[in-house]
């Protein structure tokens, strides 16, 4: 449900706390109620109700805001109560508290976080110091705090927050379906021994009483969460936004660039008036260390100098050797940026390996999960769980084939062992090379033989990493790292700041395209759907549907685990099936366009390295 207008809730006070121009992005931008990622969320609330089995008397609220309010009251009631979702409100202010457990009159905030925490941790938090993560849930905990005594004064009030035990292990099958085993012990003994706690109370009160400045903007740092609310709801609030300067909250702000959706915080607010690229922040440079420029001032790539040196691509060229490097990048970046000549591609001989691997050649792409409740008997909180994969392979005679594989199943199986099963199963999979981009799915197969190995049935995967040469009886490595070459062989003028397969597959379609070759990677039979998918502009986004957003590996994680969870209805999971599959396929196609492109270029020069200024 949408809130009202003019109400502050718990995203909303948190948000304006830490900059109060965000208080307008919110309110005017939809945003209002702090909205996530469908599937994150439901697996965070799933999470929350593992925890509340833990509590006696455990209800839950309503979506709706005012009945959830109704509720909690009446449920507030009762001498012992553990309520999910608790709803407060004192006049328009409003929070949701995760669970709130009543036990006599002893109120207890209750939050539950992701990050895992030893056992033999201290039970009571101290002062987080310069931790960030702990110090932002200790402020959505005051923020609590000062709503629950508000509105009950002369109740004590606790905090307790909740981390998955970084040592825990199950002893049974699916504690993520602990919804399906309610009555049995032995999933509730798990999931007691799953959750560590920690008293935050005192903590806890003292960002309520004095907001810190390593959390908070400065025109709120050293108030109580009182004052911070009367000064959101003063006069005085607009001159404070008026007076707010680009400061270090700005490199991770949502806001700060303009998008499609959004008009960009730095254009509305700050005078850019002689940058001419003002969407352009050194935070996205390529490379590390590019905020010490804004400790100098500087915000925008185009205020930084390019040195004497590395002032043309031909000096450029000079500072490396075998390498393209990230300081090279950097300045190709830079020069781009101030319209300076830069090449259109530039290939170091290192690539001319790639007609040289054993062919068939396999592009295949896993996608992996982790979630702080394990699926499988024995395993811990995080330990990955791999659930698809997708892999196109380029055969001897010039045929390219699909194999792909999702697990479909809600409840509790033999996941990796199917897994495995059907990675065996892609044609000629044994031979030739397995391309990757990421050393990932190799870790992946060695994690999995490791997992095999205990059970004696580890030997098939061990084929997919050391295969005989057929005349030497010589082993050679069956993963090849695209990615790897990537980055230190190629460069189109299309790159931006990332090296990531997506970022590069857009990179070389607008290279591609521009270059007027009329995507000539494409002569190769292959799937249609997927070329037709990747002509597109944006191809990740014409494949989902109207409420599915999978656009990388942590959205098709939440939407996977959200389905083995048990949060989908019918349709939903239709629709995650589809979307998952197609995710993934375009994943290891994309790979095998990059490939294909980095082959055809290299082949347009005799000379070992390509150097190429104009469109071809
Ligand atoms: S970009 Fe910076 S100033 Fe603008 S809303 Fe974000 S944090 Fe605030």
């Amino acid at each position: 449900m949408e809130l009202e207008r003019g109400i502050i809730n718990d995203h909303l006070f948190v948000q304006t706390v830490s900059c109060p121009l965000k208080h307008a992005f919110i309110t005017e931008s939809g945003l209002f109620s702090g909205k996530r990622p469908v599937y994150r969320q439901r697996n965070k609330l799933h999470l929350r109700d593992a925890l509340a089995v833990c509590f006696e008397n455990t209800r839950h609220t309503s979506d709706d805001i005012e009945s959830a309010i109704d509720q909690t009251k009446n449920w507030l009631q009762d001498e012992k109560s553990a309520i999910c979702g608790a709803v407060l409100r004192s006049e328009n202010q409003l929070t949701r508290i995760p669970v709130l457990v009543k036990n006599g009159n002893r109120l207890t905030i209750v939050q539950v976080h992701g990050k895992l925490r030893k056992r033999t941790a201290p039970t009571i938090l101290s002062d987080p110091a310069g931790n960030k993560s702990i110090s932002g849930y200790l402020l959505k905990a005051a923020w609590r705090w000062y709503l629950v005594k508000k509105l009950y004064p002369h109740n004590p009030v606790d905090a307790k927050f909740y981390f998955p035990d970084k040592n825990f292990k199950s002893t049974v099958e699916g504690i993520n379906r602990f919804k399906n085993h309610d009555q049995n012990d032995e999933v509730h003994e798990n999931l007691i021994r799953l959750f560590n706690s920690v008293d935050a109370t005192n903590a806890t009160k003292n960002f309520h009483d004095k907001l810190p400045e390593l959390i908070v903007h400065t025109a709120f740092s050293g108030l109580s969460v009182a004052g911070a609310v009367n000064l959101i709801q003063s006069e005085e609030f607009n001159q404070i936004k008026e007076s707010v300067g680009i400061h270090d909250g700005c490199k991770g702000c949502m806001h700060r660039r303009e998008t499609n959706e959004q008009q960009g915080c730095w254009n509305l607010h700050f005078n850019t008036g002689n940058i001419r690229h003002s969407n352009h922040h050194i935070y996205e440079l390529i490379g590390h260390g590019n905020d010490r420029g804004s400790g100098n001032g500087i915000y925008f790539q185009e205020e930084l100098n390019i040195p004497e040196g590395v002032n043309t691509f031909e000096k450029i060229k000079k500072t490396g050797d075998s390498v393209i490097t990230v300081q090279q990048r950097k300045y190709l970046q830079l020069l781009k940026l101030k319209e300076k000549k830069v090449p259109s591609l530039w290939i170091k001989p290192s690539l001319n390996i790639l007609e040289k691997l054993p062919r068939p050649l396999h592009f295949i792409d896993f996608e992996a999960a982790t979630y702080a409740l394990p699926m499988k008997k024995g395993s811990g909180c995080y330990d990955p769980v791999y659930f698809q994969f997708s892999c196109h392979s380029l055969h001897n005679d010039g045929t390219l084939t699909h194999t792909a594989w999702l697990d479909e199943n809600t409840g509790s199986e033999n996941l990796h062992g199917d897994f495995s099963d059907q990675l065996y199963a892609i044609p000629a999979i044994v031979e030739g090379t397995i391309v990757q981009y990421s050393p990932f799915e190799k870790q992946a197969i060695n994690n999995l033989i490791r997992e095999f190995k205990r059970c004696g049935d580890d030997f098939r995967l061990k084929n997919l990493l050391a295969i005989r040469g057929s005349g030497n009886n010589q082993k050679f490595e069956r993963f090849f790292d695209l990615s790897k070459f990537i980055r230190i062989g190629y460069y189109n003028r299309f790159m931006e700041e990332g090296l990531s397969l997506k970022q590069i597959l857009g990179s070389v379609m607008k290279w591609e395209r521009s270059s007027g070759r009329n995507l000539e990677i494409f002569e190769k039979p292959s799937s249609d759907e997927m070329v037709e998918i990747l002509r597109s502009e944006n191809p990740y986004s014409v494949i989902q549907q109207k409420n599915t957003s999978i656009v990388d590996g942590a959205s098709a994680m939440n939407a996977w685990l959200a389905l083995k969870n048990g949060l989908l209805d019918v349709k939903e999971k239709e629709d995650i099936l589809r979307i998952l599959k197609k995710y993934c396929a375009l994943d290891s196609f994309a790979l095998y366009i990059i490939f294909m492109h980095l082959v055809k270029v290299f082949e347009l020069s005799v000379k070992e390295e390509v150097i190429l200024f104009d469109s071809i």
